[in-house]
């Protein structure tokens, strides 16, 4: 079946879901939630995988061409596989991806690539043990890089690590980073940190700027532009080291003003739809689904939360106000 189309108030195209799985992380990383973590959500409170399903096809349905799976840490919801499976058959569906901290990964990329996941996004933001367990507050390298090469040797797309460039942190393994992409060939996405929740730290003097770092890497190793799909693509500018296997992005969240060209939604793990990370308008569709609500219900929740997705973020403005949860509870 042919899906439709799905556009905001501001006539963008909308075809890109993040979808939230959980809440709940087993890292604490200092730009993301507080040392002694967050409360989580109880079970109830939860969308079911029948349900995550169930919204994943209406949506589909309605023009949503990619999925990805968030949190939280994804790979903490159990039998996150089945999930997978049923989301990869929609037919509508392009792009089912997956976005990891990657302590899990090893022992599932295996379970997940069988059952249709198509790509994963792996978050590492230092290559030195000691600096990856300080920003995580405790996580492994060694497991991190286990699980890349897991997913490298058993998912189909291309494997991407995704680094928030903080100055005074990793501002030094810029190069390090943009050689992954020469040898093993990963796909590498650098992210300025968002002020998020006040949970989360935040400073904007710690805010690497993306074009600082395409700049350091350009006058290293040179770097070209890459012709991309723009509307499935998203915020990323993207190139590459010429004769590189694989891509750099920049995302540029807080220096460059990207959100003309933001294609996406997002799904948080407790039922809220929400058309902006800084903006705290969210219609739930939770309650009604356990209220009985019908198919074309949720289509029309949908297209309000068209009516609702706010044409940019206000970050750079002197009025702007933190939005009141953090990353993991909305779903990065
Ligand atoms: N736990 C998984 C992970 O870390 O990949 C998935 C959820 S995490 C919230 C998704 C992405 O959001 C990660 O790449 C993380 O680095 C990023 N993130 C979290 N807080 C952020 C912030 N304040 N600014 C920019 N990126 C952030
Ligand atoms: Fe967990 Fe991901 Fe947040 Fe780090 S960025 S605390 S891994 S949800």
């Amino acid at each position: 079946m042919d899906s439709r189309q799905l556009f905001d108030q501001f006539g963008r195209r909308i075809t890109y879901l993040r979808m939230s799985v959980t809440d709940r992380c087993n890292f604490r990383c200092t730009y993301c939630m507080p040392a002694g973590g967050l409360r989580e959500l109880g079970r109830y409170e939860l969308l079911t995988l029948e349900e995550l399903a169930r919204l994943g096809r209406v949506f589909v349905e309605e023009g949503i061409g990619k999925i990805r799976l968030t949190g939280g840490e994804p790979l903490l919801r159990h039998d996150l596989h089945i999930l997978v499976r049923d989301l990869s058959r929609l037919p509508g569906l392009r792009e089912l991806c997956l976005t990891t901290n990657g302590h899990l990964l090893a022992e599932q990329a295996e379970i997940l690539a069988r059952a249709g996941l198509m790509r994963v996004n792996v978050s590492l933001d230092s290559l030195d043990p000691e600096k990856f367990k300080r920003i995580t507050r405790g996580g492994d390298l060694r497991r991190v890089l286990q699980g890349l090469n897991a997913a490298r040797a058993v998912i189909p797309g291309p494997v991407k690590i995704n680094v928030v460039a903080s100055r005074g942190f990793n501002d030094d393994e810029v190069l390090d980073f943009a050689r992954l992409t020469l040898d093993p060939g990963y796909h590498v996405r650098f992210i300025e940190p968002m002020p998020m929740s006040p949970h989360a730290s935040w400073e904007r003097g710690e805010v690497l700027s993306v074009i600082a770092i395409q700049r350091q890497i350009e006058e290293t190793y040179g770097l070209e532009p890459v012709a991309g799909n723009f509307s499935l693509a998203g915020p990323a500018s993207r190139f590459r080291i010429p004769g590189a296997a694989g891509e750099l992005g920049f995302i540029g969240a807080v220096t460059d003003e990207f959100c003309a060209r933001c294609n996406r939604i997002r799904l948080t793990p407790d039922g809220k739809l929400r058309g902006c990370l800084m903006a705290d308008g969210e219609i739930d569709f939770l309650r009604p689904m356990r209220s009985g609500v019908s198919d074309e219900g949720l289509r029309e929740m949908l297209y309000q939360a068209m009516r609702v997705k706010p044409e940019r973020h206000y970050i750079n403005e002197f009025y702007f106000i933190r939005p009141l949860r953090t990353m993991s509870q909305i779903g990065g």
